[in-house]
């Protein structure tokens, strides 16, 4: 039983602590939208988004998610689809369905990520993160990293790639 049968969008910048039941907190810069279990349990379920998880649809009037969402990991189990605002109960999957989603999702997350890697060439490009940036050209700087790599760049010419 859906205790929560629909949902308001909140367009957020970071999800707040306390979610507030019957609410879903889509945050854009962290590509993810985050509500309370509608099963009514109060859990904290967490949809990325992103070409292998979720997808939203925003009509400019309510949200859709797809595909549907299955607590699997939660208590409560739960399993119901969220479609312009509207919160429908599905049924319940066996184990075997459970485990059968897990295998899919793995191979498409793999195929997606290698199809990147020979798309782009090999590159570790991870989330930037402006705090490792910043210290770790000061402290090459104070290391006169920087310089030599200047001069590298100037001179040296041929070292890079
Ligand atoms: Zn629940």
């Amino acid at each position: 039983m859906m205790r929560i049968l629909s949902l308001e969008h909140h367009f957020v910048r970071s999800v707040p602590r306390e979610l507030e039941p019957g609410v879903l907190y889509v945050s854009m810069e962290y590509a993810t939208a985050v509500h309370s279990c509608c099963c009514g349990c109060g859990e904290q379920v967490v949809t990325p988004l992103s070409p292998t998880d979720w997808k939203m649809i925003y009509d400019g009037e309510s949200v859709s998610l797809t595909p549907s969402i299955g607590n699997w990991q939660l208590p409560c189990r739960s399993h119901y689809i969220i479609k312009r605002g509207h919160v429908i109960e599905a049924e319940s999957w066996s184990t075997a369905q459970v485990q059968a989603e897990y295998r899919r999702d793995k191979e498409a997350k793999a195929r997606f990520y290698h199809d990147k890697e020979s798309e782009n060439g090999k590159q570790e490009v991870g989330p930037s993160n402006p705090e490792i940036v910043t210290e770790s050209s000061s402290s090459s700087k104070q290391k006169g990293g920087f310089w030599s790599s200047l001069a590298k760049m100037l001179f040296g010419g041929s070292s890079a790639k």
